[in-house]
């Protein structure tokens, strides 16, 4: 599974904005490494720096000091929709009349072929789903209205074309944009993926307001947390501070933040739905330590994502907490793992076992998800090799069984090992001795964060936001 994409914005006078963007894109290249870009606005002009590879790859020191400005929107890219080539990496930007802005995406729209069409855009004219929002906007009549004042201010209607146009998109976005003067943020009606604002300076003075797809990137630039955007929700920021404003009636706002942000893709210092995810992980664990228990001498996390629930594995069952395996960290996330050889291969140049903390030892391995088996199949050999007497597999999610349409990587049905085998037959492929996932209910309680809406529909099948193959999708369902 990889993750979508990681967006930021910041409006500061007097402070150096492209300095921040770099520290907050920074913050979040956990949400993509494919490419980075941010564009700095200085009242007049707008810059728009971009390419292929991770923020420090991308941008350095002197780049980032030729960059003045007062105002900033940032993108770290996975690509879901649309190639990982240069014309796709983000912000993407459009000149309207002389006046310009830029748009950063965070998810994938589910309605994006009906939009183009009804637009009359020829196929192939727009080369992904955050392409086609901006040439919307740029095409909306109400981005040449002038401004409320009468005076027709560069870029005055960027406001009112958001208003016309989220409206009419399916599916997850949280965006960022800029035009000349004001920084915007909006997320869709369901919450799909987060988007947070925060506040430099104190709260009786404020200096600036920064916008993040999580609450990391507010600390790292020194901005404390206002709160998550409502979904349905555009808020603008310009010299007169913060504006709410809903694009959409509060009978089409339906709450579903991805599960997943909490089990995996999300910072464990991130906080979401108030909660802050490490801590929920760690419960993760410990329900699951009550519901599938094991006979154990160690438990272990998977690096890095598994080891807080490991944490509360252990603490839950008394069995002690080891780490099993050392992790490169330079490695990275990018590494190309193009198909099931590869992937078993970059495992082990990933992953190297404590020897002397396993042999001998009946080991509880904790991981957050499995996709294909490929990572814990060969992680299970590795410790094998290094003296495990036994090995227990524990998931913190329940099986992954469905696609995601709305901004998340996931293989096809026939890739996701839980869609087409039983858990017997997933033991036996994996060499595991035994092998439990956490219940739904669990992972809802475990995140503790009551009345909160989530999309499962990778774990259900129930898509929240219509996705564009239902019928192959209840095919799927139907056989699965
Ligand atoms: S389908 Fe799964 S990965 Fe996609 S948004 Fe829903 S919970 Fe997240």
């Amino acid at each position: 599974m990889k993750e979508a994409c990681g967006v930021f914005g910041v409006y500061a006078p007097g402070r150096a904005v492209a300095q921040l963007t770099f520290d907050g894109l920074h913050a979040l290249q956990h949400r993509g490494q494919e490419s980075a870009g941010m564009a700095v606005g200085d009242g007049e002009a707008i810059t728009v720096v971009k390419d292929m590879g991770l923020v420090t790859a991308v941008f350095d020191e002197r780049t980032v000091s030729c960059l003045p400005g007062h105002l900033a929107v940032g993108h770290t890219r996975y690509s879901t929709t649309g190639a990982s080539t240069w014309r796709n990496a983000q912000p993407v930007y459009r000149s309207v009349g002389g006046a310009g802005f830029a748009l950063g995406h965070n998810g994938n729209l589910t309605n994006t072929a009906e939009l183009a069409e009804a637009a009359g855009m020829l196929p192939g004219v727009v080369a992904s789903d955050s392409d086609l929002v901006a040439e919307l906007l740029a095409a909306s009549a109400a981005f040449s209205e002038p401004a409320a004042d009468g005076e027709a201010a560069p870029g005055a209607g960027l406001e009112a074309a958001l208003l016309e146009i989220l409206p009419r998109l399916r599916g997850a976005f949280s965006f960022v944009l800029l035009d000349a003067t004001r920084v915007m943020g909006a997320r869709d009606p369901a919450g799909l993926r987060p988007l947070c604002l925060g506040r430099l300076g104190p709260a009786e003075a404020p200096e600036g307001w920064v916008l993040a797809s999580e609450s990391p990137a507010l600390d790292i630039v020194g901005a404390a947390f206002v709160r998550e955007l409502e979904p349905g929700e555009l808020v603008v920021v310009d010299g007169d501070g913060v504006r709410s404003r809903r694009y959409v009636d509060d009978g089409a706002v339906d709450p579903h933040l991805c599960i997943f942000e909490f089990v995996y893709f999300a910072r464990p210092d991130s906080r979401l739905y108030g909660r802050e995810v490490h801590g929920a992980r760690r419960r993760m664990g410990e329900l699951l330590a009550l519901q599938a228990p094991a006979d154990a001498d160690l438990v272990m996390g998977v690096p890095e994502s598994g080891v807080p629930a490991a944490e509360g594995f252990a603490r839950a069952s008394g069995i002690p907490h080891g780490q099993g395996l050392v992790k490169n960290r330079y490695i990275g996330r990018t590494f190309i793992t193009p198909n099931q050889s590869a992937r078993a291969e970059g495992v082990r140049r990933k992953l190297n076992p404590l020897r002397e903390n396993i042999a001998g030892k009946r080991i509880v391995v904790v991981d957050d998800s499995i996709v294909r088996g490929t990572t814990q199949r060969a992680v299970v050999r590795m410790l094998r090799e290094a003296g495990a007497t036994a090995v227990h597999l524990r998931i913190s999610s329940p099986p992954l069984m469905w696609p995601c349409f709305y901004g998340i990587d996931i293989p096809s049905e026939e890739e996701l090992i839980a869609a087409r085998s039983t858990v017997p037959e997933i033991e036996a492929f994996l060499g595991v001795d035994s092998l439990a996932y956490l219940s739904l209910d669990n992972l809802v309680a475990a995140i503790d964060a009551p009345g909160a809406g989530f999309c499962t529909a990778c774990l259900t099948g129930e898509y929240p936001v219509p996705v564009p193959r239902p019928a192959e999708v209840a095919a799927a369902r139907t056989t699965a």
